[in-house]
């Protein structure tokens, strides 16, 4: 068994050099393993029983850059599959919570190996379910083992002796212990790496798990579910349940034994969780604790005597990567009115350069958008914008053979800093461009969402950048870097205001969010 003074310092995972033929080369065959998959039926898995659907009940899973192409049927889960894997979870839960931190830790660190080896299989999956490039796939199983990684450290620290300041004649100590069952509820944008955090967070702390992955992304998380077997984690403590978000997701969200509900995702669903669970249910005696981080608008700021070619490599790396589909994506670049022209020529080059396409090679750095419905609903915002300002670049669907969900990274100038697109979440490759008549303007402009995700600044006055570290409320500040890419254990992440509860994911707070401390003090006789 692994104890806290045998365990290494932590470090992130190093991400794979795909300029190396051979890294290359793992990853086109691993692509080729997994689509020899495709078309298969998937169980749910409660208690450790598989449970197969008797018709045709399936979520469908479909590559999203040739939609004809069925990743896998996934068993939908019913209120009855609901209510078993409630009881399952309940049933663990009493021996789970008793097997010690550092055993639980154990399980996750095996997790962390295994998922280490099969590195280009499950980037393979995500390339495929979802559309990530080679990079960005590999980026993020690389911070699904962090996850790992950093929570089953961070339970270590948990469990160790916790100051409390001595008293005479009493013998006093303070320990970490769980909630009970969790209901885990991530989004399909990192449909591993927050997935696995959220879920290993949980059980490390020693709840057990009702996982409710996207209807999006069932197959990468079913991968998960298997390693997690594979690391011999006892039956009960996960229970993996796809299923609709609108049936299901409420009936666990209001059901009296949920004890806490962990979820990322969007605004509109996350508050409604937290309005759901915050209503107690007959023969429920506790207060339910919500976890729920949400979307953003997030800004990246130029100031007028910035780096032009920094900034601007920063904002289309920012916006596009992923196709613009991260919480922390570019979508609104403030920059000051002296360099805005010069920065936006740059920004179109760049954009115009990037490659679009399926995602077989480690070439094409950008991949479908994630399901007919965020396309139709990109597309809406992209004819918006085109009346609320000057599209600069794209501006369309990608057209393929394949008809897949592929649109044009798309740059609009000149809008305005309260316009929609300035203003709501698109989730799609598209930056507005917003003029500042000065650094205060850019710092109003840069707040003046309901949002506070993440943000960047681009500039050369330390003056400003310690303004901008005191003004600019978002949960993750960059100073002259790109606001994408936050490490576990390095960048903490979570947001303000309707960005979610600020939990800071891959933080040292993180786990505090899954426990409940208790206070023990003996007499001394
Ligand atoms: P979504 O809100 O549509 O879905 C998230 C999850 O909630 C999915 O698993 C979905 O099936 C489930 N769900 C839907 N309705 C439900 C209900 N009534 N009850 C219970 N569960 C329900 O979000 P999405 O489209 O999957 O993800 C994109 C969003 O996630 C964006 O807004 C993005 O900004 C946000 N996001 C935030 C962070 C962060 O750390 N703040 C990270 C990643 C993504």
């Amino acid at each position: 068994m692994i104890t806290e003074s045998r365990v290494k310092e932590f470090v992130n995972e190093p991400f794979t050099d795909f300029s190396k033929p051979e890294n290359k080369q793992a990853m086109e065959k691993a692509i080729e393993t997994v689509r020899s998959t495709f078309g298969q039926k998937y169980p749910l898995i409660i208690d450790g029983k598989e449970i197969m659907a008797k018709g045709d009940d399936f979520i469908v899973s479909t590559n999203p850059a040739d939609p004809k192409e069925v990743i896998g049927y996934f068993t939908k889960a019913t209120q009855k599959d609901a209510d078993a894997a409630m009881q399952a979870a309940l049933t663990a839960f009493e021996s789970w919570k008793k097997v010690s931190p550092e055993k639980r830790a154990d399980y996750v660190f095996k997790a962390a190996e295994i998922m280490r080896k099969r590195k280009f299989e499950l980037s393979a999956w995500l390339t495929q379910e979802i559309g990530k490039s080679f990079a960005e796939a590999d980026g993020d199983v690389a911070e699904a083992i962090d996850f790992c990684e950093f929570y089953a450290r961070e339970m270590l620290r948990f469990a160790g002796k916790q100051p409390v300041t001595p008293y005479p004649g009493e013998d006093n100590k303070l320990v970490y212990i769980p909630l009970g069952v969790g209901l885990v509820i991530p989004p399909w944008n990192f449909p591993l790496a927050i997935l696995v955090g959220m879920t290993t967070a949980s059980i490390v702390a020693g709840n057990t798990v009702i996982l409710k992955p996207s209807s999006d992304t069932p197959a990468i998380a079913y991968q998960f579910i298997r390693i997690m077997q594979e690391a011999g984690l006892p039956a009960g403590v996960i229970n993996f349940m796809p299923g609709p978000g609108a049936s299901v997701g409420d009936y666990l969200v209001t059901h009296p034994k949920t004890r806490f509900i962990s979820f990322t995702g969007s605004k509109e669903v996350g508050l409604r969780i937290n309005e759901l669970a915050a209503k107690p249910n007959k023969g429920q005696i506790w207060i339910k604790r919500v976890v729920a981080e949400m979307g953003g608008k997030d800004s990246i700021i130029v100031d007028k005597d910035a780096d032009a070619e920094e900034a601007a490599q920063g904002i289309v790396s920012s916006a596009f990567g992923f196709q613009g589909q991260k919480c922390s994506a570019c979508s609104r670049a403030i920059v000051h009115k002296d360099i805005y022209d010069k920065v936006l020529e740059k920004v179109v080059e760049k954009t115009k350069k990037l490659s679009i396409g399926k995602i077989e090679s480690s070439d094409v750095l950008m991949g479908p958008v994630a399901s007919k419905s965020a396309y139709e609903s990109i597309l809406k915002y992209i004819e918006v914008g085109s009346k609320e300002g000057r599209v600069v670049a794209g501006g369309k669907a990608h057209q393929t053979p394949s008809n897949g969900y592929f649109i044009e990274p798309t740059v609009i100038a000149d809008v305005d800093p309260k316009a929609t697109i300035a203003q709501e979440e698109i989730f799609g490759p598209v930056l507005a461009f917003i003029k500042a008549d000065s650094w205060e303007n850019a710092i109003e402009i840069g707040n003046n969402t309901e949002f506070g995700l993440t943000g960047a600044v681009y500039s050369n006055s330390r003056e400003h950048l310690k303004e901008a570290a005191e003004d600019f409320h978002v949960g993750n500040l960059y100073l002259n870097r790109k606001c994408t890419g936050a490490l576990v254990g390095v960048h903490p992440f979570g947001g303000f205001n309707m960005s979610g509860t600020d939990s800071k994911a891959g933080g040292r707070d993180y786990l505090l969010l899954f426990m409940q401390a208790k206070s023990i003090s003996e007499k001394i006789k």
